[in-house]
């Protein structure tokens, strides 16, 4: 059944549970108001058993679209009705279209908003200067690694501490992954020249990610998705050892651009204001 006809300022919003603690409403309420647009951005408490109900009334309550986080980026993916080769390649999806013809469009954006903000922070990034090495196999994880190789990066080296997580996406990702055992996690770092944590190792309230660092090289670009606190200690040792770091709350801001254009109508700076406004 088709959706409403929009008659009134577009609803979206961000779809989770628990949701409370999103910074996505302040995100896109600044820019909602910065560009002078009508529209409203509300975060959306939903359990897993109501998804399906509450994909199919929000299109018909004038909503054109959502974020989705945990726990129902894997679940949306069998709920939609078209999905994107990156969605269903990284398993997951964080943006929903609900279009005009009651049809849902699920596209995951986090890893466009990874490489997005290497390069506004770093221009001159070469992913293929030298292998990557990325550190974790969750969630976030298989969107960076289906960006890096995306960008091309020829070889990727990855290292979690559930070796078969890693296991799992080499056998899907395909030959240019190498896994590391955890315990050779330092030796990865040998001669890398584009590192990441994509751990939820150096966040707030959890234990630092802790890496032997010696087989860094000075030059080599080091990111955490981690973004509270902005330095984590993974990036303040990296920095200190000479190598050009960037946070990860670029991230957050990249990835929520492509939802906001296409829901609202205009493409978002990710910018020191919209920096600010998450930090506040
Ligand atoms: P996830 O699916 O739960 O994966 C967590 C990862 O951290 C796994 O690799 C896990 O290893 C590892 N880990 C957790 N505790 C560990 C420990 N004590 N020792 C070693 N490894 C440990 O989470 P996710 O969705 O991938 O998110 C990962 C991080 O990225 C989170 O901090 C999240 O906030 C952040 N993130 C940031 C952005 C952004 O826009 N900046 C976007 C997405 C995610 P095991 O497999 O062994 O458990």
């Amino acid at each position: 059944m088709p959706a409403n006809p929009i008659i009134h300022a577009p609803l979206a919003g961000v779809i989770g549970m628990p949701i409370a603690y999103s910074q996505s409403p302040r995100l896109h309420g600044h820019w909602l108001s910065r560009y002078g647009l009508a529209g409203h951005y509300v975060p959306i408490p939903v359990m897993p058993e109501h998804l399906a109900e509450v994909l199919r009334v929000l299109p018909r309550a004038g909503f054109v679209g959502a974020n989705v986080t945990i726990p129902h980026k894997e679940a949306v993916l069998t709920l939609a009705d078209t999905v994107t080769d990156r969605a269903a390649l990284i398993g997951a999806a964080n943006t929903l279209i609900f279009r005009s013809d009651g049809k849902i469009h699920a596209d995951n954006t986090d890893g466009y908003g990874f490489i997005a903000n290497i390069r506004q922070k770093a221009p001159d990034w070469q992913p293929d200067a030298g292998p990557a090495a990325v550190i974790g196999a969750g969630g976030a994880a298989r969107a960076v690694v289906a960006s890096l190789l995306d960008s091309g990066v020829k070889e990727l080296r990855i290292s979690n501490r559930t070796r078969l997580r890693a296991e799992q996406i080499k056998a899907e990702f395909g030959a240019r992954l190498v896994v590391y055992d955890w315990a050779q996690v330092g030796n990865m770092l040998e001669g890398a020249t584009t590192v990441v944590n994509a751990t939820s190792l150096g966040m707030k309230g959890k234990q630092p990610l802790r890496v032997p660092m010696d087989a860094l090289s000075p030059g080599t670009l080091v990111t955490d998705l981690v973004y509270i606190p902005l330095m984590t200690p993974f990036l303040t040792e990296a920095e200190a050892r000479g190598c050009r770091i960037v946070d990860g709350l670029g991230m957050l801001l990249h990835q929520a651009a492509p939802g906001f254009e296409r829901w609202f109508g205009r493409r978002p700076d990710v910018d020191d204001e919209a920096r600010r406004i998450m930090l506040e």
